[in-house]
Parts: structure tokens; C-alpha cells; sequence
């Protein structure tokens, strides 16, 4: 099924405030939570899934400049490196605030599986571009990159507080059981206890520096070794480095997307580089040896006599060292002929005089013939 645009599926405008943002999701929320909408279970589930991916993502400043360059494909499969990276995972989002908001704080478990809540869940996938100049993709290199990223609170190491106890409210079970009356008579009804989260334990003492989360904002220094050859677009899975999970879940990756600059005078494509090489007008007919740049040092190419515009050399294996795909590619030499535009007086009649030797050549005389003919 093809994918819903996330501001479509928020019924929101692209350029909606946080506010729509909050109200519009708060609203589908409420309309098709499992535990409130009992008419049709499973296309409520479906659709309130969606609106959480879709919240999860637009109310996140970061996520939703993201999502709207790239689209899903922000979130989706990149070209080089990646794997298991199915869409965006809002399983590590922090829904608590607005739930306890709809929900007046009474803590609802997620569909009928109350524990739900407290099930261990991987830490979302986070996309970052990173600008390289044309050296350091060609060559590849080490660099310190800063991410902010969702980190497990190293001062409670994820648990929230200190000094755990069997939780008063629910008695260390997770789950509250309470007699609902409703048009169709009475039942019993289960919900995620909401002063642990379900976890059956609280804690004596709560974390100031997570305020009972267990999970902070933090920002990290990476020193990430980026390998020769990379291109603009590729993609580098850095496993685990993403958000942190939640419950003892695995941390997320941390995807790098690069942007290569420009060279002066080398022009890439893929592993191939090119370079144009400049000569005089005599250069190219008399031939040279001439010396030119490599992506390692200099060396000596012959130009050989009667050298066209837009003659090639090819140097083979001399273009990028590819690391990630072990190919090597080619140098090319692009003869260009540059035409003087200012001639000293001697140099002037030295062309007169060459001039009135009436070079000739099959391809001119050809084309005079036709000319001639043509009237
Ligand atoms: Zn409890
Ligand atoms: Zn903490």
C-alpha cells in the first residue's frame, strides 16, 4: 500500500503551526484509540498508527525539515549501507505528555495488550547530512561529527530514579483492573498502570537530571572514519549510534547522508575523474610533453603532434581508490586549445606567413568542395 503523506494524514496544512500540529493528531487520537473506538478494532488501530508516525514526525522540528525535503524517503532505504531501515519508527517517541493530556493522566495501555507499553522497543533511526570537500571524499577521512541524539540518562542509567519498590498502586502487576458500566452492561477492563508505566516498579527517589524518563537530550562528538570514495547521496550506517530505546530496547542507527563539494579543476563522476589540460595553439600542433596534476603529484604526458580539442588520455586506475566498493577508477585528459586573443607584432606576422602557406587539410578541403557546389 502506497504510503500517506503525513500532513494528509493529519488532515493539516504544510505550513500548520505545532499547535494544529498537536491539535489535529490530539483529535485522531481520540477518534480512533483501540481502547476507546470499539466499532472496527483493527482499521482504528491502523489508523491510529498512522497518526502517531505522522505526529511523531511533524512535531519534531528536526524530523519534520526532514520529511519535508526528502519525503518518507527521509526515513527510508538509502543507496549505500543501509539495511532494516523500514520507514520511521515511532515506537521510541515520547507520546506520554499528550496522552496524559487526552487521556486526563490515566495512562492508557496501547491496544489490548496492556503491557504493551512496557514492551522493550529499538530507538529511532536518525538521518544527518554531512558536507565534505571534494579531498576528503576522494581520500576519505576522520571527522568529529556532533549529534543530537535521545541518550539513556547515564545518572539512573535509564531507570528514572533510585531506590526501586513494588509499586503501591498496582502491586508490582503493571496493570489496573477497574468495572466499566457501559450501554451493554458492566466488564472488567485492564489499563497500564500509570504511576509505574506498567513496570510494576516505582522508584523512591526520581532522577533530576531525566526528570523520571530515563532518556535525555544529549549532544555527542563522533569521531567517524568516513572511507575514500564516498559520493554525494551515499549513505554511511553508523549501528547503534541513533536514539536510544526504551525498556532495555537496542539503540536506533545513526545514518550519515553526504554532500561532496566541487574541485577547481578536477570534475568527478563516480570513481572516474576528469580534467581539462589547456595548450597553446602550437602545443597542440607540434606536440609536448607537458606537465600535469594527478590526484597524487604530478606526471609528464606526451601530447602528441596534430592534438585535437577534445582529445582524450586515459590514465588508467588513476581515478578514485573506492574503499567501500574496492574499485579503482580512471584519470581522463581533456585537451582544450586555447586561441590567443592578444599577438605581439612578431608573433602576428609569423601567423601571416603560415597563412600564406595555405595549410591544408582533408576536412577543410571537403568542405569547401561542398561549399562551391552549394550556390
Ligand atoms: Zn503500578
Ligand atoms: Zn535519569
Amino acid at each position: 500500500m502506497e504510503k500517506r503523506d503525513y500532513y494528509e494524514v493529519l488532515g493539516v496544512d504544510k505550513n500548520a503551526s505545532q499547535d494544529e500540529i498537536k491539535s489535529a493528531f490530539r483529535k485522531l487520537a481520540k477518534k480512533y484509540h483501540p481502547d476507546l473506538n470499539k466499532d472496527d478494532p483493527k482499521t482504528a488501530e491502523e489508523k491510529f498508527k498512522e497518526a502517531q508516525e505522522a505526529y511523531a514526525v511533524l512535531s519534531d522540528e528536526d524530523k519534520r525539515r526532514q520529511y519535508d525535503q526528502f519525503g518518507h524517503a527521509a526515513f527510508a532505504n538509502g543507496q549505500a549501507g543501509a539495511g532494516g531501515f523500514g520507514g520511521f519508527d515511532a515506537s521510541g517517541f515520547d507520546f506520554g505528555d499528550i496522552f496524559d493530556n487526552i487521556f486526563g493522566g490515566a495512562g492508557f495501555g496501547f491496544g489490548s495488550n496492556s503491557s504493551e507499553r512496557t514492551r522493550a522497543s529499538r530507538g529511532a533511526d536518525q538521518l544527518m547530512r554531512i558536507k565534505l570537500s571534494f579531498e576528503e571524499a576522494v581520500f576519505g577521512t576522520k571527522k568529529d561529527i556532533r549529534v543530537d541524539v535521545v541518550d539513556t540518562c547515564d545518572d539512573c542509567h535509564g531507570n528514572g530514579g533510585f531506590d526501586e519498590k513494588t509499586c503501591d498502586n498496582c502491586h508490582g502487576s503493571g496493570t489496573i483492573t477497574s468495572e466499566q458500566h457501559t450501554l451493554f452492561g458492566s466488564f472488567l477492563s485492564k489499563t497500564t498502570c500509570p504511576y509505574c508505566n506498567g513496570k510494576g516498579k516505582t522508584y523512591k527517589r526520581v532522577c533530576d537530571t531525566c526528570h523520571g524518563k530515563g532518556r535525555i537530550k544529549s549532544t555527542k562528538t563522533l569521531e567517524v572514519t568516513i572511507p575514500s570514495g564516498v559520493d554525494t547521496g551515499d549513505r554511511l550506517r553508523l549501528a547503534g549510534k541513533g536514539n536510544a530505546g526504551s525498556n532495555g530496547g537496542a539503540n536506533g542507527d545513526l545514518y550519515l547522508e553526504f554532500q561532496v563539494g566541487e574541485h577547481e579543476f578536477f570534475v568527478r563522476d563516480h570513481d572516474d575523474i576528469y580534467i581539462e589540460v589547456p595548450l597553446t595553439i602550437t602545443e597542440a600542433i607540434l606536440g609536448c610533453k607537458k606537465e600535469v596534476p594527478t590526484l597524487s603529484g604530478n606526471i609528464k604526458l606526451t601530447i602528441p603532434a596534430g592534438t585535437d580539442y577534445e582529445d582524450k588520455q586515459r590514465i588508467k586506475g588513476k581515478g578514485i581508490n573506492n574503499a567501500s566498493t574496492r574499485h579503482k577508477g580512471d584519470l581522463y585528459y581533456i585537451m582544450k586549445i586555447v586561441t590567443p586573443k592578444k599577438l605581439s607584432r612578431e608573433q602576428k606576422h609569423l601567423f601571416e606567413k603560415l597563412e600564406e602557406t595555405k595549410l591544408e587539410d582533408p576536412e577543410i578541403t571537403k568542405f569547401n568542395r561542398f561549399t562551391e557546389k552549394n550556390q
